[in-house]
């Protein structure tokens, strides 16, 4: 914090309301509840992990109560018997009734008046106390409340009864009830979602002017022989969304959409039925992967069905040697090259597209958005589809990904059963491997995934090569092979090919194989250190597996100092088949902020809301930021200047999105 305004917009985590008192007799468990008594007993009780809990016991003429505090050893010098106390927190029942680590405050003459407000509680830090951080608050309020500029027009804060700025803040801060401070906040929180949506309204503008060369039409000569060769019919959902896809191509704006589908919906299939589309047209057309393992499988797996009915493909990522990579190049310049698979690699400096029609992103979630801005940059406007198999929950589709149009594969290719997930002590080690054991014998694959060490890469290698060596030694009757990103992409094709043909029937990996490895015949997924992982990933790494007809597994390898906590996540997932309740857990669990990444996206911060209770209030600022640039586009209207000065003055950078259109 380090002016005025962030001491301002700081938000209170809760308030309390000291309005009321309770008489200690009147107490009941589960009651948010403040009393005032005088302390008549102080002690500290050393607990079992060495921690140290304080305790004090008050009384007021009608009873008394214990209260405790853990991991606050600075509180034990704090009180005397005989002080007066006010404590506002949840009453509970832990040893008899009473409180646990609530918000007290010492009453002495000065303080007193505190006594009978709401009081809003804030996050402190050491040598901050509630009460210097209130003092500054109320001179902050008093004095510069009145310089915040209004953001909301008059109207809009009326249909939805919010208070103007000033006294929003001075609200927040000194509410005359706890549902005042909320409404006050929530009028923070609508703002902050309304300009977001905004610029997402604007963004999704600016895509629906990008017009691109042409139309492309189906025209069956190159999809109907991929159709026909394809080993299985296409499920009802991948029709759905290739039709959505077919009509959003057909016309000549640019398509800007996102395809969500758990893991092993069959996305590919679909993505490349796309691809085919554009190629028909006599358009280039590119399928961009996250990882170079990903791009060199969907390469391996295609090239050769593609070629049969007679489209060119070529792979391009950062290990291509110079050679090819020039022939490459060469070839994307004057059109030869129809069809390309690749990394990032695609849209670097100096790659020239002949007639780009289409750009598939696979797994998006990891590779950015931005990736398109890069490519309008090079002037190239192709229809655009990303691909996610980390399913997003509804709130984050409507904010980072608002300006895209979804389709989704809702049901799994037929046939498919549920993946058997087991939580196993690493003490069983043993059994595990004998597990392990039969099913190689019985012909299936396997794949061991080392965890994530920290942020780095050379650490995740070491424990890969260690498991993989000892793995070895474990089973020396079966070839093992191990998979990392420091690999050279001809080693690491080859690995993944003698894995693909069963060669190899034990892959140890690094997360380079998290997104988008298809190998049918593998049934078992061994995971080390599960604990180290998001629950989203973990039903990626599980997505694996599973995909063929017999049964699969998922062994999660649990070290045995794990925390209650985390053998609780892990158990949700042991019993969670559906990636999107496990994105929403993931959501309520570690926050947005690793899912948003909202930065990556070139979008603001979310500072005030909370995606998940503020639902509501994204929905309704959402309509009324997409109603208004609808109505008026370019928020040239008299009545729309407030916005239109805020949206400049707040996003600066940003702004050029005013200006397309
Ligand atoms: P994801 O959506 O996770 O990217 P993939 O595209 O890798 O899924 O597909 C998973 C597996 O399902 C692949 O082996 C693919 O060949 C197979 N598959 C895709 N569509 C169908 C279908 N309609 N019927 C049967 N199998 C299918
Ligand atoms: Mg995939």
């Amino acid at each position: 914090m380090e002016t005025v305004r962030d001491l301002l917009l700081l938000v209170p985590r809760r308030y309390l309301d000291r309005t009321r008192l309770y008489r200690i007799r009147e107490l009941k468990p589960g009651q948010d509840a403040t009393v005032l008594g005088r302390i008549t007993a102080v002690g500290v009780i050393l607990t079992r992990n060495k921690g140290e809990l304080v305790s004090i016991r008050i009384a007021d003429d009608t009873g008394s109560v214990r209260v405790v505090w853990f991991h606050r050893p600075e509180l034990k010098t704090r009180f005397r018997t005989g002080q007066t106390i006010l404590v506002s927190g949840m009453v509970s029942e832990y040893r008899g009734l009473g409180f646990v680590n609530p918000e007290f405050q010492l009453i002495d003459q000065e303080e007193f008046h505190f006594t009978g407000e709401v009081i809003a509680v804030y996050p402190l830090t050491e040598g901050l106390s509630l009460f210097t951080l209130r003092r500054l608050m109320r001179t902050a309020v008093d004095q510069y409340q009145r310089y915040f500029p209004e953001t909301l027009p008059e109207p809009l804060r009326q249909r939805y009864g919010f208070p103007a700025i000033g006294p929003a803040i001075a609200a927040l801060h000194f509410p005359e009830s706890p549902e005042a401070g909320q409404q006050a906040r929530e009028r923070l929180v609508f703002e902050e979602l309304f300009y977001f949506e905004l610029i997402i309204a604007l963004r999704r503008r600016a895509h629906a002017q990008l017009r691109k060369g042409q139309a492309l039409v189906e025209t069956g000569e190159l999809t109907s022989r991929f159709r026909a060769a394809l080993p299985f019919g296409l499920t009802r959902a991948q029709e759905r969304v290739i039709n959505e896809i077919r009509r959003d191509m057909a016309a000549t704006s640019c398509m800007s959409r996102l395809l969500q589908g758990d893991v092993g919906s069959g996305k590919t299939v679909v993505a490349l039925y796309a691809l085919l589309i554009a190629v028909e047209n006599r358009c280039q057309a590119a399928l961009m992967a996250p990882t170079e393992i990903l791009a060199e499988q969907h390469f391996e797996v295609w090239q050769e069905r593609l070629n049969r009915i007679g489209v060119q493909c070529r792979l391009l990522t950062g290990s291509t040697g110079t050679r090819l990579r020039r022939r490459v190049r060469e070839e994307l310049a004057d059109g030869r090259c129809q069809m390309i698979f690749g990394t990032h690699a695609l849209i670097e400096k100096g790659i020239q597209f002949h007639n780009l029609g289409l750009v598939v992103v696979d797994e998006q979630h990891r590779f950015g958005v931005m990736q398109r801005a890069a490519l309008l940059n090079k002037g190239l406007n192709p229809d655009f589809l990303v691909m996610t198999a980390t399913p997003i929950p509804r709130t984050v589709t409507l904010t980072i990904y608002g300006d895209l149009d979804v389709s989704q594969l809702t049901e799994k290719p037929p046939g498919r059963k549920k993946v058997i997930t087991r939580l196993v002590s690493e003490t069983r080690r043993v059994e595990v491997y004998r597990f392990i054991r039969a099913r190689v014998s019985a012909g299936e694959q396997v794949f061991v995934v080392c965890p994530q060490i920290e942020e780095s890469e050379k650490l995740d290698i070491a424990a890969a090569v260690s498991a993989y060596q000892q793995l070895c030694q474990k089973f020396p009757e079966f070839r093992v092979g191990l998979v990392h990103g420091r690999l050279k992409s001809e080693e690491r094709m080859k690995v993944m090919a003698e894995f693909r043909s069963g060669t190899v029937k034990i892959l140890v990996a690094t997360t380079v194989i998290e997104v988008g490895v298809d190998v049918p015949q593998a049934t078992v997924m061994l995971i080390e250190h599960p604990e180290r992982f998001g629950l989203a990933q973990l039903h990626q790494l599980r997505g694996r597996v599973g995909r063929g007809t017999e049964t699969a597994y998922c062994i999660l390898l649990l070290p045995a100092s794990c925390s209650p906590e985390v053998v609780q996540r892990l158990r949700y997932f042991e019993q969670t088949d559906d990636g999107f309740a496990l994105a929403e857990k993931d959501l309520e669990l570690r926050g947005p902020g690793e899912l948003l990444g909202t930065k990556q996206h070139g979008l603001p911060d979310l500072k005030f809301a909370d995606l998940q209770q503020d639902r509501q209030l994204l929905i309704q600022a959402r309509n009324e930021a997409f109603a208004l640039i609808a109505a008026d586009p370019l928020l040239s209207a008299p009545e729309h200047q407030l916005i239109r000065e805020t949206l400049k003055a707040r996003y600066v950078g940003r702004v050029e999105l005013l200006r397309v259109g």
